[in-house]
């Protein structure tokens, strides 16, 4: 593990809150229903994530630990056909290169785990240990070999936001998996995983919010939007957020944000921003592919069509509620 290893390193792994984006979508593609999240120092110190998912067994646990050792084998072009959110293998073997890294993992059927320790990317001990089945990583001195990446950190305030953003965007992507979140040996938040999204909201926004949020619910032909969308109303105390999902995965995308700006624009009170989380599901086939894998953005073949169905879907349900 030289130094291509850490510049690509650079690449996913940008701050403390990207490694605990990308652990917690290897839980995720692992079937785990159980995913607890530590920090310490906003993930600067460490970074602890525990699941109860399919584990891995020695022989995979190391090859895990190496570059392009995906076992979800796809093409770069099949980002969004495939159901796992991983693809290249390219996470791990990244962290590991930048952090001293602790990967505990023990299958069901196996009677014990395995332990590996790697620092700066190279394994200085595998080991057996005894574990509940799932897999628990955790990372210690993020950047401790690379300085200038160092310099590219923001405040521990800042960084901890990150964290709890990416924390909240997997929790709110998947309902059905129970989050835990803590920050300092403080609880910061817990998702009950139970599948349903607006349970999801209470629990990390609060109650008096998830009240004021109405269900949406569309389907087209080839496509489905639901979630939840904020009442007018709600917008008179506190921030908004207008966050989506699509097949899973949280995103970014401007077409669609502005189609919520606009629903809600001639509703709120000026300055006001909407509260909304729309999942969007649809033929992969219609999902541009080519966005960084790190990153959230997306773009969609037929973006008017795609933005149109959100803003119809909301401003049904708007209009609706307001009769
Ligand atoms: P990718 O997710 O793109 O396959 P990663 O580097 O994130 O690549 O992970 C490498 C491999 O390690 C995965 O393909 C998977 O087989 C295994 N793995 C990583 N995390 C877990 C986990 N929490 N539970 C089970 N297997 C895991
Ligand atoms: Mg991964």
């Amino acid at each position: 593990p030289g130094l291509s290893n850490r510049i690509a390193a650079g690449e996913v792994v940008e701050r403390p809150a990207s490694v605990v984006k990308e652990l917690i979508e290897n839980s995720i593609d692992a079937q785990a229903t159980h995913i607890r999240v530590a920090v310490e120092e906003a993930g600067m110190k460490t970074i602890r994530v525990v699941d109860d998912g399919t584990g891995m067994d020695r022989e995979d646990a190391q090859l895990a630990l190496r570059r392009h050792a995906t076992s979800k084998i796809a093409s770069e072009r099949d980002l969004f056909r495939i159901r796992t959110l991983g693809f290249r293998g390219e996470a791990l073997p990244s962290i590991a290169a930048v952090s001293k890294l602790v990967l505990k993992t023990r299958r069901r059927e196996d009677d014990a785990g395995t332990e590996i320790r790697a620092e700066g990317g190279t394994i200085v001990s595998t080991a057996e240990v005894g574990m509940a089945p799932g897999t628990d990583i955790f990372v210690e001195e993020l950047f401790f070999n690379t300085p200038a990446r160092l310099k590219y950190i923001k405040s521990l305030h800042t960084e901890g936001a990150h964290v709890v953003d990416a924390v909240t965007r997997a929790a709110l992507a998947h309902p059905e998996v129970a989050f835990t979140l803590s920050a300092d040996g403080r609880p910061v938040a817990t998702t009950p995983g139970d599948g349903r999204l607006l349970h999801a909201v209470a629990a990390l926004y609060g109650r008096d919010l998830a009240e004021k949020c109405i269900p949406v619910e569309e389907r087209g032909l080839d496509l489905r939007v639901w979630g939840l969308a904020g009442l007018p109303e709600i917008h008179r105390a506190g921030r908004g957020h207008v966050m989506f999902f699509v097949n899973g995965r949280p995103v970014r995308n401007p077409a669609l944000t502005r189609a919520v700006l606009d629903v809600y624009a001639g509703r709120l009170p000026i300055h006001r921003n909407p509260v909304v989380f729309l999942h969007l599901e649809l033929d992969p086939g219609l999902v541009d592919p080519n966005v960084h894998p790190a990153k959230l953005d997306v773009r969609f073949s037929e973006e008017r069509d795609v933005a149109g169905a959100v803003e119809r879907a909301l401003g049904r349900v708007l209009d609706r509620a307001r009769a």
